[in-house]
């Protein structure tokens, strides 16, 4: 009898196979998330119509929509119409898959366990990412993160985080408050303070569904690490640009993503008791 380590599926996890079916994976939820962050965004159905040239109304043919490479063949351009399509579609499709081979190298390569168990990780933790994805483009574009997106989202995390099973159910639970809380105390503190919004409910929303899959060591990490990637972001841009800036509402929510991802990639190299080792 063989094992299932030497069977078909094990095989497909593995280099390399896997990291091209990762990448291939990732790129074509790219394209179904260029839909999300463009619709939801909008409060529209991310399933009818089908997808459309913005400019001339051509609906968009299979053959067209491939991802990334439609756009370099078409160079950016509208078949029919020759309009302009933003470079932004394949660099979301790009950093999708990116995210996905992402996942893979970190969760699936050179792991002994069961496919089913590897492949289960895979889904996961590449379904958070592209929620991630999804919720910064729409929060960069209109400066909010839906509760279309973040409400469903804390408990399916849960539950995948405790079928997962990474790590305990109480610290997942106790990430998902406390993810809330952090964001609601410092949004109240700042408008006693300052007399102004600074980060809104959306963030608390969405710092509780990272609480909810990566814990409260995650909630931390993600908390007082974002700040700082914004500062690396922004200080340059600031610096050089000041008179554009200045007055500029910068989204919070892309940043909490951001470090949210540093810390499911990288969390297993900081010290205790912030470790990050599934
Ligand atoms: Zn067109």
């Amino acid at each position: 009898m063989t094992s299932p380590l030497d069977g078909p599926l094990a095989l497909l996890l593995r280099p390399p196979f896997g990291w091209v079916l990762a990448t291939i994976w990732g790129a074509l939820w790219g394209s179904f998330f260029n839909v999300c962050i463009y619709r939801l965004g909008l409060y529209e159905s991310v399933v009818r119509p089908r997808s459309r040239c913005p400019a001339c109304g051509t609906p968009i043919a299979g053959f067209d929509n491939v991802p990334i490479l439609s756009w370099l063949i078409l160079r950016g351009r509208c078949r029919h119409c020759r309009a302009k399509i933003s470079l932004r579609y394949p660099l979301v499709e790009a950093l999708s898959a990116g995210l996905a081979a992402a996942v893979y190298a970190r969760f699936v390569l050179g792991r002994p366990d069961d496919p089913v168990v590897l492949l289960a990780h895979f889904f996961a933790y590449f379904a958070f990412a592209g929620a991630l994805l999804v919720l910064s483009g729409i929060d960069l574009d209109h400066k909010l993160l839906p509760d279309r997106i973040t409400m469903p989202g804390i408990p399916i995390a849960l539950v995948a985080g405790i079928l997962l099973g990474d790590l305990p159910p109480l610290e997942l639970l106790i990430g998902a408050a406390s993810g809330y809380a952090i964001v609601a105390i410092t949004a109240e503190l700042a408008y006693l303070a300052l007399g102004r919004e600074g980060m809104g409910y959306g963030d608390a929303k969405l710092l509780a569904l990272i609480g909810a899959l990566l814990g409260w060591r995650g909630v931390l990490v993600t908390f007082f690490g974002a700040p700082f990637i914004g500062l690396i972001v922004i200080l340059p841009l600031f610096t050089r640009r000041k008179q554009r800036l200045l007055g500029v509402e910068i989204p919070y929510g892309p940043f909490l993503c951001a470090a949210a991802l540093g810390y499911l990639y990288f969390g297993q190299y900081l010290p205790p008791p912030f470790t990050f080792r599934p």
